[in-house]
């Protein structure tokens, strides 16, 4: 079965293509030959995640997905939440955002938060969400290099070091969008053993 996943993000890419295995050919929005940017701009993970499926949709007809993700931090009530890649500006600098972030939280003494992702996908014309999640604390300064946007600052739950301290594939063990990604495989695996 053909699908296509709306993002040119190679990484994500790759990360996708492991989870799913060799039961669907994954096509990048490179592989369709589009490279413009699709517009992100509803007011949750949900409608962002809808609106790329469903601008893909439009143009091609075929099946597809696509996601969104955002750290939902307690003390912020939920900030930054679908703004977590421009939080600081437009530039998505990742330095300048968590900077942003350890100072609006300040001292707060409660530092839960959460990564949620969204994926929206298209099925036959029909559409289906799911979301993954992950909880953890925000700490107050950076720690390790690995990973990108707001790693350094999340400790999952359960762990004693960030993200950024992990290597890849113990991140891709327990993060929100490893799970999010699983629970598309099992339905998409549901789904074709039921045709
Ligand atoms: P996207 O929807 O995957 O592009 O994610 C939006 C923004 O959320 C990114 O620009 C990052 O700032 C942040 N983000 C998403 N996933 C992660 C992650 O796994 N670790 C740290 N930050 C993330």
């Amino acid at each position: 079965m053909k699908i296509i996943f709306a993002s040119n993000n190679n990484n994500k890419i790759r990360e996708i293509r492991h989870v799913l295995g060799g039961s669907f050919t994954l096509l990048s929005l490179n592989d369709i030959k589009m490279d413009e940017d699709i517009a992100e701009n509803e007011a949750t993970l949900e409608g962002n995640a809808l609106q790329k499926a469903r601008h893909i949709f439009r143009i091609t007809g075929m099946n597809v997905f696509a996601d969104d993700t955002g750290l939902e931090v307690e003390a912020l009530n939920g900030q930054p939440g679908v703004h977590s890649a421009r939080f600081a500006g437009d530039a998505k600098d990742s330095d300048a955002n968590i900077i942003k972030l350890l100072d609006l939280m300040n001292d707060s003494i409660n530092r839960n938060a959460r990564f949620r992702t969204v994926i929206a996908l298209i099925l036959e014309g029909k559409e289906y969400l799911f979301e993954g999640n992950v909880n953890g604390r925000i700490i107050r300064e950076k720690r390790g290099r690995e990973g990108f946007g707001y790693d350094p600052v999340f400790i999952p739950e359960g762990k004693s070091r960030t993200f950024a301290e992990m290597d890849l594939n113990e991140k891709n063990r327990i993060s929100h969008r490893a799970r999010a990604f699983e629970k598309l495989k099992s339905f998409l695996a549901d789904h074709m053993e039921n045709q």
